[in-house]
């Protein structure tokens, strides 16, 4: 990997202000990088699904393509807005390389008729930042599950994993560069 990662952080309008200071805060612990707040993109009505009340994820990530400055840096955009992809009935977030986003609305312990946990949100936004920002770098999934690198099927895989590399894709990612890898969830 690049010694100098940059990643642009995208507020997309209508985010919680205090999950973009939580990352900037907490990204450099798991990733080497220089993280960046990038101005608020708008949220655009035209990837509202009206029947499913649902974002569709990949449209809200190709609107992040022109925050891209060049190669070394990877754009993360976080919403608040609940997102699907063709096939899942939701994502906690996607990805496709140098790209990344992802959504708040299922990491908040509320949304699972639980009291607010501000620690618990915090770390479950971090995890879901990392492991898209991972498949954003070109890692795949890792099927160990204590990996940040693990798909998440539900919340508890997410709580149970939490946003560290295991051995195997930190030495991987150590060894990437930004290798097209396709699309992720
Ligand atoms: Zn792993
Ligand atoms: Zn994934």
């Amino acid at each position: 990997m690049a010694e100098r990662l940059e990643i642009a952080l995208v507020p997309i309008d209508g985010v919680d202000p205090i999950t973009i200071a939580w990352l900037k805060e907490d990204l450099p612990t798991i990733l080497p990088a220089r993280v960046e707040e990038f101005p608020p993109l708008p949220l655009s009505p035209r990837h509202f699904r009206n029947e499913r009340s649902q974002y569709l994820a990949d449209g809200l990530l190709s609107d992040l393509t022109p925050v891209i400055r060049n190669g070394t840096m990877l754009c993360l955009g976080i919403t608040g807005v609940d997102l699907f992809s063709p096939g899942m009935n939701f994502v906690f977030g996607i990805a496709t390389t140098g790209r990344a986003l992802i959504s708040t609305f299922r990491l908040r312990p509320e949304f699972y008729g639980m009291p607010p946990k501000p620690k618990v949100y915090r770390w479950r936004i971090l995890t879901e930042a990392v492991h898209e920002l991972g498949h954003a770098l070109g890692l795949p999934h890792c099927d160990y599950p204590g990996c940040v690198m693990y798909f998440s099927r539900w919340i508890g895989d997410t709580d149970r994993k939490g946003p560290g590399f295991c051995y195997r894709c930190s030495k991987r990612i150590e060894g990437l560069g930004m290798a097209d890898n396709g699309g992720f969830q």
